[in-house]
């Protein structure tokens, strides 16, 4: 079997790796300016998938350039109506290769297949968003006996984005659409762990939009993407990626004062009514955490769970978890995939040790998988842990992985205060039938986001950013729009 995933996955490599893994700047790919590369692998083999272009300061400079000269030369000029029609042909584009974009993301990322679909989907709607609404964006009037005053909105002209690895393409859509909806260029970094779709997505929209406004520098973040965070000439970083990062991004951002927006780490808790039937509880907390493997910044990794129905519920939810399919993400079937990489298994293996020295009740999983085929590959049992201090650290900081944390409570006083214990302020979930119970309890959790009765939907229209430690600024809304553009006051007077 493990051959038989290795082949699938060199085949099917082979078809969809692109040629261009080089940078992509003023509408070229082209090389790192020392000609330096890195390797992006398969977690689900750790074969090597492509050798890529290690952007550093001068291929920074060289992007923020081209991206300035691109601004002045012609994207300024765009009208509203001109942006809209290469937002809805860059939609169209990536459905027209949903197939392709889905395989290469499930290579580079590991995710399974139905669930790449889904990030592709949700990447072209990205786009099909801001088209309709970048009409819509006109400016304020005021006037009395003296004066008549308009206020208007500026783009930036040029703006970095840095994104993450969990979701490669999805997050390049949701930082570009509304980037050159407002009117910016723009100079992405991508993770280094998943570059490829990102180049891919240049290469499909090279004929669509204009040289230079999208450049793509990949590289690793303190080589490619710090010195895009400290660029005199950058005039707005938007960030996709940890608190700790993030916290260095703000610093760097402010020796130019860059405006910044932030979406950070999460962990967020889920709460557990006994009204609810236990099936739907077991269903809709198993995808707030298992999806995509853990690695959500919005996954539901706490789970309140109210006494009256917890040894029920937990005993559905082991079985569920003992039912997943964990393999191959190629296949339809898969339900959990690899991480994206050994040191991210490194990474959860140690927060899984430390609860276990702890005292940890393990639920189920709390390993890598016992399957000589799967442990060469970057796979971590899903994990349920009980009885942990609230206050130890794989409950307080952000795992990024399969691992639940579980709480029983009785009192909803002390539940919320406990709930809210934590530095993040992502999401939250709510699962009860009791809409007044929901709706407290939803107005109770300190976050930015909060689902009743589902999770992880995320359509665009509905803003979605963190409290706390979870970050500045708001994505998938006009909020984002504003956070691209400057506001300009133009006061005249009438005497
Ligand atoms: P990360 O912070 O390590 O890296 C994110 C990006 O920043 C990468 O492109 C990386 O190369 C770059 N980077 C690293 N060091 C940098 C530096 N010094 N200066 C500039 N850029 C630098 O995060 P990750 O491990 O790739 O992603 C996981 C994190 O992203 C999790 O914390 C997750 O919660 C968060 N996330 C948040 C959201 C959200 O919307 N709030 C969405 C997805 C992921």
């Amino acid at each position: 079997r493990w051959s038989a995933i290795t082949e699938r996955h060199r085949e099917t490599a082979d078809v969809v790796v692109p040629d261009r893994t080089s940078l992509y700047i003023d509408g070229a790919f082209t090389n790192a300016d020392d000609g330096g590369t890195f390797r992006t692998t398969d977690p689900t083999t750790n074969y090597e998938l492509a050798s890529v272009a290690r952007g550093r300061n001068a291929d920074v400079n060289r992007a923020v350039d081209a991206a300035w000269s691109a601004f002045e030369r012609e994207w300024s000029g765009f009208t509203a109506g001109d942006r809209q029609r290469i937002l809805i042909d860059i939609a169209d584009t990536i459905d027209a290769h949903t197939e392709e974009l889905a395989q290469l993301e499930t290579l580079d990322n590991g995710k399974p297949i139905t669930e790449s679909r889904v990030d592709v989907r949700s990447a072209a709607e990205q786009f099909r968003y801001f088209a309709g609404i970048v009409c819509e964006d006109s400016g304020k009037t005021m006037t009395d006996e003296s004066r008549y005053g308009q206020v208007i909105t500026e783009p930036y002209g040029v703006v970095g984005q840095i994104i993450p690895w969990n979701f490669p393409l999805m997050m390049a859509s949701w930082k570009l659409a509304p980037a050159l909806a407002a009117g910016n260029c723009s100079v992405l970094k991508p993770a280094e762990q998943t570059p490829l779709s990102a180049l891919r997505l240049a290469e499909l929209i090279d004929d669509i939009v204009p040289d230079g406004v999208v450049n793509v520098v990949t590289g690793y973040g303190e080589e490619a993407g710090e010195p895009l965070t400290r660029h005199p000439d950058v005039r707005k970083v938007a960030f996709t990626g940890s608190t700790a990062v993030g916290k260095r991004v703000m610093k760097n951002a402010a020796e130019n004062i860059t405006d910044i927006t932030l979406e950070l780490g999460g962990k967020s808790p889920i709460v557990v009514y006994p009204d609810v039937g236990v099936s739907k509880a077991i269903q809709l907390v198993t995808a707030a955490i298992f999806y995509n493997t853990g690695e959500c910044c919005e996954a539901g990794s706490r789970l309140f769970i109210h006494e009256d129905c917890a040894d029920e519920v937990l005993a559905g939810l082991v079985e569920a978890v003992d039912g997943m399919k964990i393999g191959d993400p190629l296949r339809e079937e898969t339900d959990l995939g690899p991480k994206v990489s050994t040191e991210q298994v490194d990474r959860t293996l140690e927060y899984i040790d430390a609860a276990r020295e702890a005292g940890g009740q393990f639920l189920t999983g709390g390993d890598r998988p016992d399957d000589t085929i799967l442990s060469e590959g970057c796979y971590v049992e899903p994990t349920l842990i009980e009885g942990l201090d609230h206050d130890h650290s794989a409950v307080q900081e952000e795992i990024f992985g399969p691992v639940l944390e579980v709480f029983r409570w009785s009192d909803y006083d002390a539940m919320i205060e406990v709930a809210n214990d934590v530095d993040y302020g992502l999401a939250g979930g709510v699962i009860t039938d009791d809409i007044t119970q929901a709706n407290r309890t939803a107005r109770d959790i300190e976050a930015g986001y909060i689902w009743i009765n589902n999770y992880h939907d995320l359509p665009p229209g509905l803003p979605f950013g963190g409290y706390k430690q979870s970050g500045i600024g708001r994505e998938l809304s006009t909020d984002t729009l504003d956070h691209y553009q400057q506001t300009k006051t133009i006061n005249m007077s009438l005497e």
